[in-house]
């Protein structure tokens, strides 16, 4: 059984998808912490940062270029957001599929 997040990505579960391109997908937090709080996650399965490997890094990279590009267009580049990433259970990293959390206008630490 796939991850939920590549369930996500093969839209067998459904999710409120706001970017998608070849190497990446973005999508709205179904428990949003903030007026604005989207996933990015790479479509390859990557359980963690700690099983990231030389070739992960371009998409990686990307997933900034993505991040620019919807603070701009959700006009957050001036008040600015949160970027996170949790690592392992003791990080609070619930889905094991690789994912940044994008979050603007938080209510509470995330
Ligand atoms: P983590 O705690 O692993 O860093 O973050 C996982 C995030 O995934 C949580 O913020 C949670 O609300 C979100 N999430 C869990 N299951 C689903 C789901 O089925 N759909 C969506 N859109 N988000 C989910
Ligand atoms: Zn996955």
């Amino acid at each position: 059984m796939a991850c939920i997040f590549c369930q996500i990505i093969e839209k067998t579960l459904p999710a409120d998808i706001v970017h998608e391109d070849e190497d990446i997908l973005v999508f709205k937090d179904i428990n949003p912490k903030g007026s604005i709080h989207v996933l990015l996650i790479p479509k390859a399965h990557i359980a963690t940062v700690n099983d990231l490997e030389t070739h992960h890094i371009p998409v990686m990279g990307h997933m900034f270029e993505v991040v620019q590009q919807l603070a701009a267009k959700w006009d957050m580049v001036q008040q600015g957001y949160r970027l996170t990433v949790n690592v392992g259970r003791g990080g609070g990293q619930e889905v094991d599929h690789i994912h940044m959390h994008m979050v603007s206008g938080w209510t509470r630490r995330s």
